[in-house]
């Protein structure tokens, strides 16, 4: 329904108090208020132990949500939400959903409480013309978002919702996509994509995953390379990430926790800065490098 025929269907109903009709109003056509421009953020969030270790990591995740405006609500695409389509988590409370295997039970028992937001879900739903948006009420916060934004905001006092990565679509469908969610920035959104720039599992360096700083040649040709493009704006490369030579298809084997990057990419306006941070490699074959973007 559109604001005209929502305020007439209003109007021809007198039994519903002024006040109640401008608060029903108000909740259908504008739920988040006006901000200044939010930055937007990738997040290399890398072992799923990041959400309990203190180490630089965390560090540089705590003193970049130090340098932000507190935003209204977060928008997080990540790495470990692959569908059939483009899906939006819209329940009021999102579980902690602990997908991974196999390490010690202090990260199990990680509870990250934050609401949800069906608003700006219905919101990036309506934004979205791309594609068509479902609402998801199964998924919750997923590893890749709850490991990483627990260090922004510890009293998950932030509503989080997380888009899903259709699987279906290349990488310049995702990066089109992306330029959609811009308008939400103006909302007091944060929008975080949540993956690695270089990441191969099968690679990784098992005897040297506490030594950071640690990548294999490839890793940092690769990586040296992705800076490169990202501090001249020259996405094209990136999302022909398939194209860029041997290094590029060691690093990004599988696409899940590169495209996260696109999406953080194309929002990039003119007038932006870009920085980097979290820029190092761990174990061989993973990259934490980071990027926050914002109004200079
Ligand atoms: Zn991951």
């Amino acid at each position: 329904m559109d604001r005209k025929k929502f305020v007439h269907t209003l109007a021809v109903l007198p039994i519903i108090p002024t006040a109640m009709k401008l608060d029903a109003l108000n909740k259908m056509i504008k739920p988040l208020k006006s901000t200044d421009k939010m930055p937007v953020l990738f997040l290399g969030h890398g072992s799923p132990m990041n959400a309990i270790e203190e180490n630089e990591f965390v560090r540089g995740f705590r003193k970049v949500a130090g340098e932000i405006t507190q935003p209204n609500a977060i928008l997080c695409i990540s790495a470990h939400w692959e569908t059939n389509g483009t899906f939006v988590t819209a329940m009021e409370k999102p579980r902690t959903i602990h997908d991974f295997g196999g390490f010690p039970q202090a990260l199990f028992d990680v509870q990250y409480p934050a609401p949800g937001s069906p608003e700006l879900a219905e919101e990036t739903k309506a934004t979205i013309q791309k594609a068509t948006v479902g609402l998801d009420h199964n998924w919750g916060l997923d590893h890749g978002a709850w490991s990483v934004i627990k260090h922004l905001y510890p009293e998950a006092d932030v509503p989080v919702i997380q888009m899903s990565l259709d699987y279906n679509q290349p990488p310049q469908y995702h990066y089109e996509l992306a330029k959609e969610l811009a308008s939400l920035r103006e909302k007091g959104v944060l929008i975080i994509g949540s993956g690695n720039m270089v990441h191969n599992l099968r690679k990784v360096a098992w005897d040297k995953l506490n030594s950071s700083g640690y990548g294999y040649d490839w890793a940092i040709e690769a990586s040296e390379k992705m800076k490169d493009f990202i501090r001249n704006d020259n996405h094209q490369p990136l999302i022909n990430y398939k194209s860029q030579g041997t290094a590029f298809q060691f690093s990004i084997p599988t696409p899940e926790h590169f495209l996260p990057l696109l999406y953080v990419l194309a929002l990039k306006e003119k007038n932006e800065n870009t920085e980097l941070f979290n820029d190092k490699a761990v174990a061989g074959s993973l990259t934490m490098t980071s990027v926050k973007i914002e109004r200079i």
